[in-house]
């Protein structure tokens, strides 16, 4: 309005915001709104301490807990053709994917690596749902495939972890390939011998779900999660009846035999080396033994 209001006054808040609590000190809980210490929440690896919510962590920071030390090195995705369809919506799909990649500093929905938990030596691939909501185009069939041709070459098991909203719908037809061709991806690591483990994350849903997030020798879930080929909104209005409490979240579906564990995020790794272990006929992993990345280095 005036040299004041249109000067001074921004200089003088951003002065005193300045002095405020550094950002990102606090999250908001999504399921109680309690606030959380960032701290705290990183700590508890995105669990709240006060309702066991678990927020959507990053690939990145799921394998920097997993990992024994944080250590693993990443496999290298081959890139897939560059928008095939030249797809458009409000915004050119090349756009849409450059924000995503900026936003989060990732080159695309899935990260591959390779190293121990708990001095098992495994392949994970971890899908992120931060990035254009985890949706399975070519790149996230050519992680999968990648992924499982390591763990083949490698003789080490595959641990996955899903979350996404489904397709790309970008890529149309091409990205609904994807589902075959990581069902054959699957399928040969049962022809190699080598365990398959799904954790599911919430929420997994769509052309994900309807293929290689369902086809784990043993299918883990963190708690709560949506896990679903159409959403619970869809199905309601097709069928117009009222659904029952809980319907298909994790704990609904172990009941209904879909699952087998829920497992918090907390735990997670424990039962998956122990998992690991004895589908790898190793022997079980000594307790209090874990992670001991310090007894590794020293030896
Ligand atoms: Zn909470």
């Amino acid at each position: 309005m005036n040299w004041i209001t249109n000067y001074v006054r921004p200089r003088i808040n951003s002065i005193f915001s300045r002095r405020e609590l550094p950002e990102n000190l606090w999250t908001k809980c999504d399921g109680c709104g309690t606030m959380l210490f960032h701290r705290e929440v990183t700590d508890n690896l995105g669990v709240c301490t006060n309702c066991r919510h678990h927020m959507n962590i990053t690939p990145r920071a799921r394998f920097t807990a997993l990992f024994d030390g944080g250590i693993f090195s990443e496999i290298d995705v081959p890139e897939p053709l560059a928008d095939p369809l030249h797809f458009r919506d409000q915004k050119k799909y090349p756009d849409r994917l450059r924000a995503a990649q900026k936003n989060t500093g990732e080159r695309e929905a899935m990260l591959v690596a390779t190293g121990e938990i708990g001095r098992t030596p495994v392949v994970c691939a971890a899908q992120d749902f931060s990035f254009m909501a985890g949706s399975m185009g070519m790149y996230v069939g050519n992680a999968i495939i990648k992924a499982a041709e390591e763990a083949k070459k490698l003789k080490r098991p595959l641990i996955l972890f899903s979350a996404a909203g489904g397709a790309r719908m970008q890529e149309g037809i091409l990205s609904l390939m994807q589902m075959p061709r990581t069902t054959v991806a699957v399928q040969m690591l049962r022809e190699a011998g080598l365990p398959y483990i799904v954790v599911l994350t919430h929420p997994t849903t769509g052309g994900v779900t309807a293929s290689y997030a369902m086809l784990g020798d043993v299918q883990i879930a963190e708690p709560n999660a949506l896990i679903c080929f159409a959403g619970p909104r869809v199905i309601e209005q097709t069928i117009r009846e009222k659904l029952p409490e809980g319907f298909q979240r994790a704990e609904y579906l172990l009941e209904h035999g879909m699952l087998d564990r829920v497992t918090d995020r907390r735990e997670m790794r424990g039962e998956l080396v122990t998992i690991l272990r004895m589908l790898m006929g190793l022997p079980p992993a000594v307790h209090g033994d874990l992670p001991a990345p310090e007894a590794d280095a020293a030896k």
